[in-house]
């Protein structure tokens, strides 16, 4: 046993010999000589791991060499990469979420390039509030008579949260104690926060009475939190803003909503009608509304607090804003998106646009990407390709509209030499430039709703690239 370990471990090929090979050269110039060391010590240190489990375990120089070249590759590539997204979600978190329109990636490579006036104010030559750079766009927008804003909409419900509801507590409806995803959950939120949570009513069906018989002397807040990818449907019920508003009014609390998404214009036009908009929520009587500024507003990641000014002025004081505020990066991209709605042109943002876009032009849009690809395919030696334009339901994506489906238009590929729709998925994820794309049974779905015309070229280049045909 321990002879054939010997044996085994001598035909691992050496460190030097390894760092001789003629693809090395690339490594090191893109990760560097002793990066390029430990990652083959690594795989080294790997294989006689496998040989000491399993004496017999079949390897030669080759095929460690193949996995030291196969590790570099993976340290060599940035793993935070461009995608393209065929998935017809517009929000898709994981992919990103919202793009920026193009006035605001120019004001953020401005920013990120050069000095600003960030905290500075050129008036007088003081320090200024970063702040401000954002709030009188936010409050023209909405209506509200202050605004704050930090890294992210959760950020801005545990900073309300805590500097306005601690060790006292927080009414909030049991169909509300919602888990948002990526570990956001409503219960664990407030008891971070050091709130007590007073839940009240049943998961279906909550009234004002609800309510309204939970409240103590201790109770600060009336919490309302958008349910987002989430419903219940059936016989239900819950408590419209404004009587919600106005029993906080006159029990002196304070009356909060997590909208999450937070729109700024009115979508019923494309048949999104679910959702108030942030200045509605205001109307109504909320005291404060926190939402994202990634999701349907169509920014970068960043946290909107709007509401009262006497509330707002006690959160910009809690000591917690400094660990949470904004980079000057998303300052400038989403001063830029906010000024685009002030001009009437939020068109432009991308995030909009592709949710206002019609069938029609999505129906155009699918018949020449499939002309294309059947152009492309076509000439070549398949036995049987499949393509054809279909109707298909997009969706907003990022917790909004959960039961509003978009009509869309996806290319439908079958390939069927190549593999199901499962394995031509996985295929199009490993090529150099990566395409995400949605399956329908035996379907490859290239949604178009969530595409832009180069990225129909990134498409075709992707099957050339996934098909080997690199001519
Ligand atoms: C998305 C969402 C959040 C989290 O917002 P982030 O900006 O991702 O931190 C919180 N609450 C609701 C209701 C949401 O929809």
């Amino acid at each position: 046993m321990k002879e054939q370990i010997q044996n085994a471990m001598r035909r691992i090929p050496a460190m030097n010999t390894l760092l001789s090979q003629p693809w090395v050269a690339f490594y090191e110039a893109e990760i560097g000589r002793g990066t390029v060391k430990a990652v083959i010590a690594d795989v080294l240190d790997e294989q006689r791991k496998k040989i000491i489990k399993n004496p017999d375990v079949a390897f030669d120089a080759d095929s460690v060499a193949g996995t030291a070249r196969a590790e570099l590759e993976k340290k060599a590539r940035s793993t935070l990469r461009r995608v393209v997204n065929a998935t017809g979600v517009v929000i898709h978190t994981n992919l990103g979420r919202s793009l920026l329109a193009e006035e605001a990636v120019q004001a953020v490579l401005n920013t990120a390039a050069h000095y600003s006036t960030l905290e500075y104010s050129l008036e007088s030559g003081t320090r200024g509030h970063r702040n401000d750079h954002v709030e009188w766009l936010v409050c023209r927008l909405t209506g509200a008579e202050a605004a704050l804003v930090v890294n992210n909409n959760a950020a801005a419900v545990i900073l309300s949260l805590m500097a306005l509801a601690k060790d006292r507590e927080t009414v909030i409806s049991r169909g509300e104690l919602v888990e948002i995803g990526g570990s956001f959950r409503i219960p664990d939120i407030m008891e971070l926060s050091g709130t007590r949570m007073v839940g009240v009513g049943t998961t279906n069906r909550t009234h004002l009475k609800d309510y309204a018989a939970a409240i103590t002397e201790d109770t600060s807040m009336l919490l309302k939190v958008h349910p987002s990818n989430y419903r219940i449907t059936g016989f239900t019920s819950s408590v419209p803003r404004g009587e919600l508003a106005a029993l906080a009014r006159e029990k002196g609390l304070v009356f909060m909503e997590d909208l999450g998404s937070g729109m700024l214009v009115d979508t019923s036009p494309v048949g999104l009608n679910d959702d108030p908009t942030v200045r509605e929520c205001l109307e109504a009587g909320v005291d404060l509304v926190t939402f994202s500024g990634d999701k349907l507003l169509g920014g970068p990641q960043i946290g909107v607090i709007v509401g009262s000014g006497d509330l707002i002025s006690r959160l910009r004081t809690f000591p917690l804003l400094r660990a949470l505020r904004v980079d000057k990066m998303t300052l400038a991209g989403f001063e830029a998106t906010l000024r685009l709605y002030l001009k009437g042109e939020e068109k432009k943002i991308p995030t909009i646009a592709m949710v206002f876009r019609g069938e029609d032009e999505l129906k155009k849009q699918a018949l020449r990407l499939a002309d294309k690809l059947s152009a492309f395919l076509g000439d070549k030696k398949l036995r049987s390709v499949d393509i054809e334009v279909i109707r298909v339901s997009d969706t907003v994506g990022g917790g909004t509209f959960p039961q509003s489906e978009l009509g869309g238009y996806a290319v439908s590929v079958r390939l069927p030499e190549i593999g199901g729709a499962g394995k031509l998925a996985d295929r199009l994820r490993s090529v150099s430039s990566p395409v995400i794309a949605g399956a329908s049974e035996d379907r490859l779905l290239l949604h178009v709703r969530t595409l832009s015309d180069e990225d129909e070229q990134i498409i075709i280049a992707a099957f050339k690239e996934m098909l080997g045909w690199n001519d």
